[in-house]
Protein backbone atom coordinates (compact mmCIF):
# COMPACT_ATOMS: atom_id res chain seq x y z
CA UNK A 1 0.00 0.00 0.00
CA UNK A 2 1.73 3.21 -1.13
CA UNK A 3 -0.35 5.68 1.51
CA UNK A 4 -3.05 5.04 4.30
CA UNK A 5 -4.29 8.67 3.69
CA UNK A 6 -4.17 11.34 1.26
CA UNK A 7 -2.17 15.11 2.65
CA UNK A 8 -4.79 16.79 3.17
CA UNK A 9 -6.88 14.37 5.59
CA UNK A 10 -5.50 14.15 8.86
CA UNK A 11 -7.34 15.90 11.85
CA UNK A 12 -6.96 15.94 15.64
CA UNK A 13 -8.93 12.78 15.99
CA UNK A 14 -5.84 10.68 13.96
CA UNK A 15 -3.51 11.82 16.93
CA UNK A 16 -2.00 8.42 17.64
CA UNK A 17 -2.20 6.66 14.10
CA UNK A 18 0.77 5.16 12.56
CA UNK A 19 -0.07 6.69 8.86
CA UNK A 20 1.65 6.54 5.86
CA UNK A 21 1.66 9.37 3.34
CA UNK A 22 3.23 10.34 -0.18
CA UNK A 23 3.62 13.26 -2.04
CA UNK A 24 5.74 16.00 -2.86
CA UNK A 25 8.65 17.57 -0.80
CA UNK A 26 6.78 21.47 -0.87
CA UNK A 27 9.63 22.77 1.60
CA UNK A 28 12.34 21.31 4.15
CA UNK A 29 12.57 23.49 7.58
CA UNK A 30 16.16 22.25 8.95
CA UNK A 31 16.01 23.66 12.75
CA UNK A 32 18.77 21.95 14.13
CA UNK A 33 17.16 20.00 16.47
CA UNK A 34 14.07 19.32 14.41
CA UNK A 35 13.08 19.02 10.97
CA UNK A 36 10.11 20.39 8.92
CA UNK A 37 8.98 18.74 5.75
CA UNK A 38 5.81 20.21 3.90
CA UNK A 39 4.52 17.35 2.37
CA UNK A 40 2.09 18.29 -0.63
CA UNK A 41 -0.20 16.05 -2.71
CA UNK A 42 -3.89 16.76 -4.60
CA UNK A 43 -5.46 16.94 -1.43
CA UNK A 44 -3.04 19.48 0.76
CA UNK A 45 -0.48 20.02 2.46
CA UNK A 46 0.93 17.74 5.60
CA UNK A 47 3.88 18.46 8.12
CA UNK A 48 5.79 15.85 9.10
CA UNK A 49 8.70 16.82 11.70
CA UNK A 50 11.84 14.65 12.50
CA UNK A 51 13.22 15.49 16.34
CA UNK A 52 15.63 14.53 18.78
CA UNK A 53 14.35 11.23 19.76
CA UNK A 54 14.12 10.35 15.50
CA UNK A 55 16.14 7.87 14.66
CA UNK A 56 19.45 9.29 13.88
CA UNK A 57 19.75 7.26 10.24
CA UNK A 58 16.20 8.47 9.60
CA UNK A 59 16.90 12.38 10.27
CA UNK A 60 20.36 11.51 8.07
CA UNK A 61 18.15 11.06 5.06
CA UNK A 62 15.63 13.77 5.66
CA UNK A 63 18.65 15.90 5.19
CA UNK A 64 19.39 14.46 1.73
CA UNK A 65 15.83 15.43 0.67
CA UNK A 66 15.13 18.33 -1.41
CA UNK A 67 12.33 20.06 -3.19
CA UNK A 68 9.68 18.01 -5.18
CA UNK A 69 11.29 14.50 -4.06
CA UNK A 70 8.48 12.28 -4.34
CA UNK A 71 8.69 10.61 -0.83
CA UNK A 72 6.89 7.80 0.99
CA UNK A 73 6.78 8.46 4.62
CA UNK A 74 5.48 6.10 7.78
CA UNK A 75 4.96 7.78 10.78
CA UNK A 76 2.48 8.56 13.67
CA UNK A 77 0.13 11.46 13.81
CA UNK A 78 0.37 14.12 16.54
CA UNK A 79 -1.09 16.65 18.32
CA UNK A 80 1.14 20.49 16.66
CA UNK A 81 2.33 22.18 19.52
CA UNK A 82 2.25 25.29 17.23
CA UNK A 83 -1.11 24.81 15.38
CA UNK A 84 -1.19 26.81 11.89
CA UNK A 85 -5.22 27.80 11.31
CA UNK A 86 -4.53 28.66 7.50
CA UNK A 87 -4.20 24.70 6.69
CA UNK A 88 -6.88 22.37 7.38
CA UNK A 89 -4.08 19.70 8.56
CA UNK A 90 -2.78 22.84 11.04
CA UNK A 91 -3.36 20.72 14.08
CA UNK A 92 -1.23 17.64 13.22
CA UNK A 93 2.47 16.50 11.93
CA UNK A 94 3.51 13.40 11.48
CA UNK A 95 6.34 11.86 13.52
CA UNK A 96 8.90 10.25 10.51
CA UNK A 97 9.59 6.72 11.47
CA UNK A 98 10.47 6.01 8.01
CA UNK A 99 11.30 7.64 4.54
CA UNK A 100 11.40 6.17 1.20
CA UNK A 101 12.63 8.59 -1.72
CA UNK A 102 10.15 7.17 -4.31
CA UNK A 103 11.73 9.56 -7.24
CA UNK A 104 13.89 12.31 -6.37
CA UNK A 105 13.41 15.76 -8.36
CA UNK A 106 16.23 18.05 -9.87
CA UNK A 107 15.77 21.33 -8.85
CA UNK A 108 12.64 23.05 -10.36
CA UNK A 109 12.71 26.18 -12.11
CA UNK A 110 10.40 28.09 -10.21
CA UNK A 111 8.64 27.34 -6.76
CA UNK A 112 5.81 25.20 -6.32
CA UNK A 113 3.25 27.44 -4.65
CA UNK A 114 0.44 29.98 -5.24
CA UNK A 115 2.52 32.98 -5.50
CA UNK A 116 5.44 31.71 -7.86
CA UNK A 117 8.23 33.48 -9.09
CA UNK A 118 7.88 32.11 -12.28
CA UNK A 119 7.37 34.01 -15.07
CA UNK A 120 4.38 33.34 -17.83
CA UNK A 121 6.92 31.93 -20.24
CA UNK A 122 8.58 29.06 -18.30
CA UNK A 123 5.25 28.09 -16.66
CA UNK A 124 4.13 27.59 -19.84
CA UNK A 125 7.35 25.38 -20.52
CA UNK A 126 7.24 23.60 -17.86
CA UNK A 127 3.62 23.82 -17.77
CA UNK A 128 3.59 20.27 -15.49
CA UNK A 129 4.92 21.83 -12.98
CA UNK A 130 2.47 24.75 -13.17
CA UNK A 131 -0.10 22.37 -12.99
CA UNK A 132 1.33 21.10 -9.47
CA UNK A 133 0.06 24.43 -8.12
CA UNK A 134 -2.40 24.20 -6.13
CA UNK A 135 -4.08 27.38 -7.76
CA UNK A 136 -3.79 26.00 -11.20
CA UNK A 137 -5.36 23.18 -9.94
CA UNK A 138 -8.33 24.23 -7.91
CA UNK A 139 -8.86 25.38 -11.61
CA UNK A 140 -9.27 22.12 -12.87
CA UNK A 141 -11.26 20.87 -10.72
CA UNK A 142 -14.08 23.62 -11.08
CA UNK A 143 -13.52 22.63 -14.52
CA UNK A 144 -14.53 19.26 -13.75
CA UNK A 145 -17.48 19.87 -11.95
CA UNK A 146 -19.28 22.44 -14.22
CA UNK A 147 -18.65 19.77 -16.78
CA UNK A 148 -20.17 17.02 -14.34
CA UNK A 149 -23.14 19.72 -13.41
CA UNK A 150 -23.68 19.94 -16.97
CA UNK A 151 -24.12 16.07 -18.26
CA UNK A 152 -25.81 15.55 -15.00
CA UNK A 153 -28.30 18.61 -16.16
CA UNK A 154 -28.86 17.92 -19.41
CA UNK A 155 -28.84 13.73 -19.40
CA UNK A 156 -31.55 14.72 -16.89
CA UNK A 157 -33.43 16.34 -19.13
CA UNK A 158 -33.59 13.94 -21.83
CA UNK A 159 -30.52 15.36 -23.77
CA UNK A 160 -28.19 12.49 -24.99
CA UNK A 161 -24.43 12.96 -25.48
CA UNK A 162 -23.04 11.45 -28.84
CA UNK A 163 -19.52 11.52 -30.23
CA UNK A 164 -19.48 13.32 -33.64
CA UNK A 165 -16.24 13.25 -35.89
CA UNK A 166 -12.78 15.02 -35.45
CA UNK A 167 -11.77 14.12 -38.61
CA UNK A 168 -14.58 16.47 -41.16
CA UNK A 169 -15.39 17.89 -43.88
CA UNK A 170 -14.89 21.58 -43.39
CA UNK A 171 -18.27 23.30 -41.66
CA UNK A 172 -17.80 27.20 -41.71
CA UNK A 173 -18.07 28.90 -38.64
CA UNK A 174 -15.99 31.76 -39.84
CA UNK A 175 -12.79 30.97 -39.14
CA UNK A 176 -10.38 28.54 -41.04
CA UNK A 177 -10.23 25.20 -41.17
CA UNK A 178 -7.29 23.42 -39.79
CA UNK A 179 -6.83 20.94 -42.05
CA UNK A 180 -4.93 17.28 -42.06
CA UNK A 181 -3.63 15.51 -44.97
CA UNK A 182 -4.95 11.77 -46.20
CA UNK A 183 -2.15 9.21 -46.66
CA UNK A 184 -4.58 6.95 -48.34
CA UNK A 185 -6.29 9.99 -50.55
CA UNK A 186 -3.66 11.66 -51.95
CA UNK A 187 -4.23 15.48 -52.30
CA UNK A 188 -7.40 15.50 -50.32
CA UNK A 189 -7.78 16.75 -47.02
CA UNK A 190 -10.09 16.40 -43.97
CA UNK A 191 -10.78 19.33 -41.80
CA UNK A 192 -10.85 19.83 -37.61
CA UNK A 193 -14.47 20.96 -37.05
CA UNK A 194 -15.02 24.64 -36.23
CA UNK A 195 -17.78 23.16 -34.73
CA UNK A 196 -20.03 19.73 -35.03
CA UNK A 197 -22.82 21.81 -36.65
CA UNK A 198 -24.14 19.44 -39.83
CA UNK A 199 -22.99 16.65 -37.76
CA UNK A 200 -25.93 17.55 -34.79
CA UNK A 201 -28.32 18.31 -37.55
CA UNK A 202 -27.88 15.46 -38.93
CA UNK A 203 -28.40 13.91 -35.63
CA UNK A 204 -31.72 15.55 -35.66
CA UNK A 205 -32.62 14.38 -38.89
CA UNK A 206 -32.03 10.89 -37.31
CA UNK A 207 -34.72 11.16 -34.91
CA UNK A 208 -31.87 11.65 -31.55
CA UNK A 209 -34.12 14.40 -30.69
CA UNK A 210 -31.71 16.01 -27.77
CA UNK A 211 -28.05 15.85 -28.28
CA UNK A 212 -25.17 17.15 -26.54
CA UNK A 213 -21.49 16.78 -26.62
CA UNK A 214 -18.81 18.44 -24.40
CA UNK A 215 -16.51 19.00 -27.53
CA UNK A 216 -13.06 19.79 -28.81
CA UNK A 217 -13.71 22.52 -31.91
CA UNK A 218 -10.79 23.68 -33.79
CA UNK A 219 -10.42 27.47 -35.62
CA UNK A 220 -7.72 28.64 -37.42
CA UNK A 221 -8.13 32.53 -36.33
CA UNK A 222 -6.31 35.48 -34.96
CA UNK A 223 -5.48 34.71 -31.22
CA UNK A 224 -6.44 36.94 -28.41
CA UNK A 225 -6.77 36.66 -24.52
CA UNK A 226 -9.99 34.59 -24.53
CA UNK A 227 -9.20 32.75 -27.90
CA UNK A 228 -7.61 29.04 -28.38
CA UNK A 229 -7.29 27.20 -31.77
CA UNK A 230 -8.49 24.39 -29.83
CA UNK A 231 -11.65 25.07 -27.11
CA UNK A 232 -14.49 22.97 -25.78
CA UNK A 233 -18.01 23.88 -26.04
CA UNK A 234 -21.32 22.81 -24.28
CA UNK A 235 -22.79 21.90 -27.72
CA UNK A 236 -26.46 21.17 -27.99
CA UNK A 237 -29.04 20.46 -30.41
CA UNK A 238 -32.94 19.86 -29.90
CA UNK A 239 -36.02 18.67 -32.31
CA UNK A 240 -39.32 20.42 -32.41
CA UNK A 241 -38.24 23.38 -30.30
CA UNK A 242 -38.88 27.07 -31.36
CA UNK A 243 -36.39 29.74 -30.14
CA UNK A 244 -38.20 30.07 -26.79
CA UNK A 245 -37.88 26.34 -25.68
CA UNK A 246 -33.82 26.66 -26.52
CA UNK A 247 -33.58 29.78 -24.36
CA UNK A 248 -35.41 28.62 -21.68
CA UNK A 249 -33.82 25.35 -21.58
CA UNK A 250 -30.51 27.06 -21.93
CA UNK A 251 -31.52 29.74 -19.35
CA UNK A 252 -32.07 26.68 -16.88
CA UNK A 253 -28.31 25.07 -17.15
CA UNK A 254 -27.32 28.17 -16.53
CA UNK A 255 -29.39 28.87 -13.20
CA UNK A 256 -28.48 25.39 -12.20
CA UNK A 257 -24.52 25.72 -12.66
CA UNK A 258 -24.37 29.30 -11.00
CA UNK A 259 -26.50 28.32 -8.24
CA UNK A 260 -25.00 24.44 -7.89
CA UNK A 261 -21.37 25.94 -8.17
CA UNK A 262 -21.37 29.21 -6.67
CA UNK A 263 -24.31 29.46 -4.95
CA UNK A 264 -25.59 32.58 -6.55
CA UNK A 265 -29.16 32.77 -7.70
CA UNK A 266 -30.66 34.78 -10.96
CA UNK A 267 -33.35 35.79 -11.77
CA UNK A 268 -35.07 35.49 -15.21
CA UNK A 269 -32.78 37.08 -17.75
CA UNK A 270 -33.67 39.82 -19.54
CA UNK A 271 -33.59 40.09 -23.28
CA UNK A 272 -31.83 42.53 -25.78
CA UNK A 273 -32.88 42.98 -29.63
CA UNK A 274 -29.07 42.67 -30.99
CA UNK A 275 -30.55 46.25 -31.96
CA UNK A 276 -31.21 47.46 -28.59
CA UNK A 277 -27.99 46.65 -27.03
CA UNK A 278 -26.10 48.27 -30.00
CA UNK A 279 -27.84 51.56 -29.45
CA UNK A 280 -28.16 51.60 -25.36
CA UNK A 281 -24.36 49.50 -25.03
CA UNK A 282 -22.60 49.79 -28.14
CA UNK A 283 -21.94 46.49 -27.88
CA UNK A 284 -24.16 43.44 -29.16
CA UNK A 285 -22.78 41.18 -25.78
CA UNK A 286 -23.20 43.92 -23.12
CA UNK A 287 -22.18 44.51 -19.73
CA UNK A 288 -25.81 45.20 -17.80
CA UNK A 289 -24.25 45.17 -14.57
CA UNK A 290 -24.62 48.69 -14.57
CA UNK A 291 -26.32 51.15 -16.19
CA UNK A 292 -24.42 54.62 -17.86
CA UNK A 293 -26.42 53.59 -21.24
CA UNK A 294 -25.63 55.81 -24.41
CA UNK A 295 -27.82 58.40 -25.20
CA UNK A 296 -28.47 59.44 -28.85
CA UNK A 297 -27.87 63.31 -29.68
CA UNK A 298 -27.95 63.59 -32.88
CA UNK A 299 -30.77 65.88 -33.50
CA UNK A 300 -29.57 67.80 -30.30
CA UNK A 301 -25.82 68.23 -31.51
CA UNK A 302 -26.15 69.07 -34.89
CA UNK A 303 -26.74 72.68 -36.25
CA UNK A 304 -25.21 74.66 -33.68
CA UNK A 305 -22.53 75.63 -35.56
CA UNK A 306 -20.08 72.94 -34.76
CA UNK A 307 -18.48 71.44 -37.66
CA UNK A 308 -17.51 68.16 -36.07
CA UNK A 309 -21.07 67.55 -35.28
CA UNK A 310 -22.99 68.64 -38.02
CA UNK A 311 -20.70 66.44 -40.21
CA UNK A 312 -21.19 63.73 -38.02
CA UNK A 313 -23.67 60.89 -39.26
CA UNK A 314 -24.54 60.13 -35.40
CA UNK A 315 -23.73 61.85 -31.74
CA UNK A 316 -24.01 60.02 -28.87
CA UNK A 317 -22.40 59.83 -25.30
CA UNK A 318 -22.32 58.57 -21.94
CA UNK A 319 -22.50 60.34 -18.22
CA UNK A 320 -19.84 58.80 -16.32
CA UNK A 321 -21.52 59.17 -12.68
CA UNK A 322 -19.26 62.11 -10.06
CA UNK A 323 -16.42 61.73 -12.50
CA UNK A 324 -16.95 65.68 -12.98
CA UNK A 325 -13.80 66.16 -10.72
CA UNK A 326 -11.70 64.74 -13.95
CA UNK A 327 -8.48 66.78 -14.79
CA UNK A 328 -7.36 68.18 -17.92
CA UNK A 329 -4.53 65.31 -18.04
CA UNK A 330 -6.53 62.81 -17.44
CA UNK A 331 -9.67 63.86 -20.02
CA UNK A 332 -6.55 64.30 -22.67
CA UNK A 333 -5.39 60.20 -21.28
CA UNK A 334 -8.84 59.21 -22.00
CA UNK A 335 -8.95 61.12 -25.56
CA UNK A 336 -5.62 59.31 -26.44
CA UNK A 337 -6.96 55.79 -25.04
CA UNK A 338 -10.46 56.37 -27.42
CA UNK A 339 -8.32 57.04 -30.29
CA UNK A 340 -5.97 53.85 -29.96
CA UNK A 341 -6.77 52.05 -33.51
CA UNK A 342 -8.63 49.47 -31.43
CA UNK A 343 -10.86 51.92 -30.29
CA UNK A 344 -10.76 54.35 -33.27
CA UNK A 345 -12.88 57.41 -32.42
CA UNK A 346 -11.51 60.56 -33.51
CA UNK A 347 -12.14 62.83 -30.23
CA UNK A 348 -13.78 63.24 -27.64
CA UNK A 349 -16.38 65.73 -26.17
CA UNK A 350 -16.57 66.52 -22.36
CA UNK A 351 -18.88 68.50 -20.51
CA UNK A 352 -18.60 69.11 -16.72
CA UNK A 353 -21.20 69.61 -14.08
CA UNK A 354 -20.12 71.95 -11.63
CA UNK A 355 -21.26 71.71 -8.55
CA UNK A 356 -22.68 75.92 -8.98
CA UNK A 357 -25.11 74.15 -11.91
CA UNK A 358 -22.88 75.78 -14.73
CA UNK A 359 -21.32 73.59 -16.97
CA UNK A 360 -17.59 73.41 -18.39
CA UNK A 361 -17.05 72.04 -21.65
CA UNK A 362 -14.88 71.51 -24.45
CA UNK A 363 -17.34 73.18 -26.66
CA UNK A 364 -18.16 76.32 -25.18
CA UNK A 365 -17.01 78.00 -28.28
CA UNK A 366 -20.35 77.01 -30.03
CA UNK A 367 -22.68 75.84 -27.30
CA UNK A 368 -24.26 78.33 -25.14
CA UNK A 369 -25.45 77.57 -21.36
CA UNK A 370 -29.28 77.10 -22.47
CA UNK A 371 -27.76 74.36 -25.08
CA UNK A 372 -24.81 72.77 -22.65
CA UNK A 373 -28.01 72.07 -20.26
CA UNK A 374 -30.24 70.88 -22.61
CA UNK A 375 -27.85 68.44 -24.19
CA UNK A 376 -27.15 67.07 -19.99
CA UNK A 377 -30.81 66.92 -19.96
CA UNK A 378 -30.65 64.00 -22.03
CA UNK A 379 -28.38 62.38 -19.39
CA UNK A 380 -30.11 63.97 -16.43
CA UNK A 381 -26.62 64.64 -15.25
CA UNK A 382 -26.22 65.69 -12.09
CA UNK A 383 -23.60 68.60 -10.36
CA UNK A 384 -20.31 65.92 -10.19
CA UNK A 385 -20.85 64.24 -13.48
CA UNK A 386 -19.08 64.05 -16.64
CA UNK A 387 -20.47 63.99 -19.79
CA UNK A 388 -18.26 62.08 -23.25
CA UNK A 389 -19.16 62.70 -26.48
CA UNK A 390 -18.15 61.23 -29.38
CA UNK A 391 -19.30 62.04 -32.71
CA UNK A 392 -19.18 59.94 -35.93
CA UNK A 393 -20.16 56.96 -38.27
CA UNK A 394 -22.80 55.39 -36.65
CA UNK A 395 -22.13 51.91 -35.93
CA UNK A 396 -18.49 52.61 -35.56
CA UNK A 397 -19.00 55.61 -32.62
CA UNK A 398 -21.56 53.36 -30.80
CA UNK A 399 -18.90 50.56 -30.85
CA UNK A 400 -16.36 53.41 -29.47
CA UNK A 401 -18.64 54.30 -27.00
CA UNK A 402 -19.34 50.78 -25.86
CA UNK A 403 -15.93 50.75 -25.01
CA UNK A 404 -15.80 53.97 -23.52
CA UNK A 405 -18.38 52.72 -21.35
CA UNK A 406 -16.99 49.86 -20.19
CA UNK A 407 -13.51 51.24 -19.49
CA UNK A 408 -15.63 54.06 -17.10
CA UNK A 409 -17.46 51.33 -15.71
CA UNK A 410 -13.72 49.71 -14.82
CA UNK A 411 -12.74 52.75 -13.03
CA UNK A 412 -16.00 53.24 -11.67
CA UNK A 413 -15.46 49.76 -9.88
CA UNK A 414 -18.73 48.80 -11.73
CA UNK A 415 -18.01 45.36 -12.66
CA UNK A 416 -16.52 43.64 -9.62
CA UNK A 417 -15.97 40.12 -10.07
CA UNK A 418 -18.02 37.45 -8.08
CA UNK A 419 -21.39 39.48 -9.92
CA UNK A 420 -23.04 37.58 -12.53
CA UNK A 421 -25.82 39.04 -14.61
CA UNK A 422 -26.66 36.55 -17.68
CA UNK A 423 -28.91 38.27 -20.63
CA UNK A 424 -30.08 37.19 -23.84
CA UNK A 425 -28.91 39.05 -26.97
CA UNK A 426 -31.75 38.03 -29.86
CA UNK A 427 -33.15 39.18 -33.48
CA UNK A 428 -29.63 39.02 -34.81
CA UNK A 429 -29.57 40.23 -38.05
CA UNK A 430 -29.29 37.11 -40.68
CA UNK A 431 -26.03 38.63 -42.60
CA UNK A 432 -23.84 40.94 -42.19
CA UNK A 433 -21.55 43.04 -45.25
CA UNK A 434 -18.04 41.41 -45.58
CA UNK A 435 -15.88 44.61 -47.13
CA UNK A 436 -13.25 42.18 -48.25
CA UNK A 437 -14.99 40.01 -50.67
CA UNK A 438 -17.51 42.15 -51.82
CA UNK A 439 -20.48 39.87 -50.56
CA UNK A 440 -22.86 38.99 -47.72
CA UNK A 441 -21.69 36.27 -45.02
CA UNK A 442 -23.81 34.49 -42.50
CA UNK A 443 -23.63 36.59 -38.88
CA UNK A 444 -24.14 33.31 -36.77
CA UNK A 445 -23.47 30.33 -40.11
CA UNK A 446 -25.39 29.44 -43.10
CA UNK A 447 -27.63 27.03 -41.37
CA UNK A 448 -29.43 29.66 -39.75
CA UNK A 449 -32.91 30.27 -39.98
CA UNK A 450 -33.98 34.02 -41.45
CA UNK A 451 -37.47 35.19 -39.00
CA UNK A 452 -40.35 33.72 -41.25
CA UNK A 453 -41.49 37.26 -41.67
CA UNK A 454 -38.50 38.49 -43.03
CA UNK A 455 -38.05 36.22 -45.96
CA UNK A 456 -38.96 37.70 -48.70
CA UNK A 457 -36.85 40.63 -47.94
CA UNK A 458 -33.81 37.89 -48.80
CA UNK A 459 -33.60 39.17 -51.94
CA UNK A 460 -34.62 43.35 -52.19
CA UNK A 461 -33.10 43.84 -49.37
CA UNK A 462 -30.55 41.05 -47.31
CA UNK A 463 -28.86 43.22 -44.67
CA UNK A 464 -32.85 44.25 -43.14
CA UNK A 465 -33.63 40.46 -42.70
CA UNK A 466 -33.46 39.65 -39.06
CA UNK A 467 -32.26 35.70 -37.69
CA UNK A 468 -33.72 33.24 -35.37
CA UNK A 469 -30.25 33.66 -33.23
CA UNK A 470 -29.59 34.43 -29.65
CA UNK A 471 -26.62 34.53 -27.87
CA UNK A 472 -26.29 33.97 -24.09
CA UNK A 473 -24.09 37.01 -22.56
CA UNK A 474 -22.91 37.45 -18.96
CA UNK A 475 -21.08 40.44 -17.53
CA UNK A 476 -19.61 41.14 -20.94
CA UNK A 477 -18.86 38.20 -22.51
CA UNK A 478 -20.00 36.10 -25.24
CA UNK A 479 -21.08 33.07 -23.49
CA UNK A 480 -22.94 31.16 -26.03
CA UNK A 481 -25.20 31.93 -29.16
CA UNK A 482 -27.18 29.50 -31.45
CA UNK A 483 -30.12 29.60 -33.43
CA UNK A 484 -33.11 27.93 -34.75
CA UNK A 485 -32.18 26.00 -38.14
CA UNK A 486 -33.07 26.06 -41.85
CA UNK A 487 -34.71 22.43 -42.20
CA UNK A 488 -35.85 22.78 -45.80
CA UNK A 489 -33.40 22.10 -48.38
CA UNK A 490 -34.85 24.63 -50.82
CA UNK A 491 -34.52 27.73 -48.43
CA UNK A 492 -31.09 26.41 -47.52
CA UNK A 493 -30.15 26.82 -50.88
CA UNK A 494 -31.46 29.77 -51.16
CA UNK A 495 -29.44 31.01 -48.20
CA UNK A 496 -26.39 29.41 -50.02
CA UNK A 497 -27.18 31.77 -53.08
CA UNK A 498 -27.45 34.91 -50.50
CA UNK A 499 -24.37 34.16 -49.41
CA UNK A 500 -22.53 33.90 -52.81
CA UNK A 501 -22.31 30.24 -53.40
CA UNK A 502 -22.79 28.61 -56.88
CA UNK A 503 -25.20 26.05 -56.33
CA UNK A 504 -22.47 23.58 -58.29
CA UNK A 505 -20.50 24.79 -55.37
CA UNK A 506 -23.19 24.15 -52.35
CA UNK A 507 -24.17 20.95 -53.86
CA UNK A 508 -20.26 19.74 -53.33
CA UNK A 509 -19.88 21.50 -50.22
CA UNK A 510 -23.39 20.77 -48.47
CA UNK A 511 -24.95 18.29 -51.12
CA UNK A 512 -25.37 16.11 -48.53
CA UNK A 513 -26.96 17.88 -45.77
CA UNK A 514 -29.43 19.51 -48.12
CA UNK A 515 -30.12 15.74 -49.60
CA UNK A 516 -30.75 14.59 -45.44
CA UNK A 517 -33.60 17.29 -45.94
CA UNK A 518 -35.34 15.98 -48.56
CA UNK A 519 -35.97 12.95 -46.06
CA UNK A 520 -38.15 14.40 -44.09
CA UNK A 521 -36.39 16.66 -41.14
CA UNK A 522 -37.83 18.05 -38.29
CA UNK A 523 -37.95 21.65 -37.17
CA UNK A 524 -34.78 21.84 -34.90
CA UNK A 525 -32.62 24.60 -33.06
CA UNK A 526 -29.86 24.73 -30.95
CA UNK A 527 -26.80 26.24 -28.76
CA UNK A 528 -23.14 26.08 -27.72
CA UNK A 529 -21.72 27.35 -25.12
CA UNK A 530 -17.55 28.24 -25.02
CA UNK A 531 -17.08 25.92 -22.21
CA UNK A 532 -13.38 27.48 -20.82
CA UNK A 533 -15.19 31.08 -21.34
CA UNK A 534 -18.05 30.11 -18.77
CA UNK A 535 -15.39 28.03 -16.24
CA UNK A 536 -13.07 31.20 -16.94
CA UNK A 537 -15.51 33.49 -15.89
CA UNK A 538 -16.99 30.92 -12.77
CA UNK A 539 -13.27 31.19 -11.43
CA UNK A 540 -13.28 35.00 -11.78
CA UNK A 541 -10.10 34.57 -14.35
CA UNK A 542 -9.79 36.88 -17.36
CA UNK A 543 -8.12 34.20 -19.43
CA UNK A 544 -9.18 30.94 -20.38
CA UNK A 545 -5.58 29.63 -20.57
CA UNK A 546 -5.63 29.50 -17.06
CA UNK A 547 -8.56 26.87 -17.12
CA UNK A 548 -7.02 24.76 -19.87
CA UNK A 549 -4.66 21.66 -18.72
CA UNK A 550 -1.90 22.50 -21.65
CA UNK A 551 -2.75 25.49 -23.64
CA UNK A 552 -1.26 27.30 -26.57
CA UNK A 553 0.24 30.86 -26.50
CA UNK A 554 -0.76 33.70 -28.11
CA UNK A 555 0.82 32.84 -31.15
CA UNK A 556 -0.74 29.42 -30.51
CA UNK A 557 2.22 27.15 -30.18
CA UNK A 558 2.83 24.79 -27.47
CA UNK A 559 6.23 25.80 -26.07
CA UNK A 560 5.84 22.81 -23.84
CA UNK A 561 6.36 20.38 -26.53
CA UNK A 562 7.32 22.95 -29.08
CA UNK A 563 4.64 22.34 -31.58
CA UNK A 564 3.74 22.95 -34.27
CA UNK A 565 6.65 21.45 -35.61
CA UNK A 566 8.12 20.31 -39.00
CA UNK A 567 7.77 16.77 -40.12
CA UNK A 568 10.27 14.11 -41.71
CA UNK A 569 10.68 14.80 -45.57
CA UNK A 570 9.63 10.71 -45.30
CA UNK A 571 6.32 11.93 -43.72
CA UNK A 572 5.66 14.90 -46.40
CA UNK A 573 6.83 12.57 -49.39
CA UNK A 574 3.98 9.66 -48.12
CA UNK A 575 1.36 12.59 -47.94
CA UNK A 576 2.47 13.43 -51.39
CA UNK A 577 3.30 17.55 -49.75
CA UNK A 578 5.73 19.64 -50.90
CA UNK A 579 6.51 22.75 -48.52
CA UNK A 580 6.91 25.54 -51.29
CA UNK A 581 8.50 28.30 -49.01
CA UNK A 582 10.37 26.94 -45.82
CA UNK A 583 8.47 28.98 -42.99
CA UNK A 584 11.27 31.27 -40.96
N1 LIG B 1 -22.29 25.90 -34.01
C1 LIG B 1 -22.52 27.17 -33.40
C2 LIG B 1 -21.21 27.73 -32.86
O1 LIG B 1 -20.26 27.00 -32.66
C3 LIG B 1 -23.46 27.12 -32.28
C4 LIG B 1 -24.83 26.73 -32.72
O2 LIG B 1 -25.36 27.34 -33.64
O3 LIG B 1 -25.38 25.82 -32.10
O4 LIG B 1 -21.12 28.91 -32.60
Amino acid sequence: MYRTNTCGELRVEHCGTEVILAGWVQRIRDLGAMTFIDLRDRYGITQLVTDEKTDAGIREQAATLGREFVIQVKGKVRERSSKNKQLPTGDIEVEISAIKVLSPSILPPFTIQNDTDGGDDLRMKYRYLDLRRPAVQQNLFLRARIAQATRNYLSEKGFIEVETPVMIKSTPEGARDFVVPSRMNPGEFYALPQSPQIFKQLLMVAGFDKYFQIVKCFRDEDLRADRQPEFTQIDCEMSFVEQEDVLNTFEGLTRHLLLEILGVETGAFPRLSYGGAMENYGSDKPDIRFGMKIVDLTSSARGKGFPVFDGAEYVGGICAEGCGEYTRKQLDELTEWIKRPQIGARGLIYLKMNENGTIRSSIDKYFNSEELKDLAFHFRARAGDLILVIPGEREKTLTALGNLRLEMGNRLGLRPKGTFQPLWVVDFPLLEWNEENGRWSAMHHPFTSPKPEDIPLLDSDPGKVRANAYDLVINGVEIGGGSVRIFDAALQSAMFKVLGFTPEQAEAQFGFLMNAFKYGAPPHAGIAFGFDRLVSMFAGLDSIRDVIAFPKNNSGRDVMNDSPSPISEEQLKELFLTIQQPPK
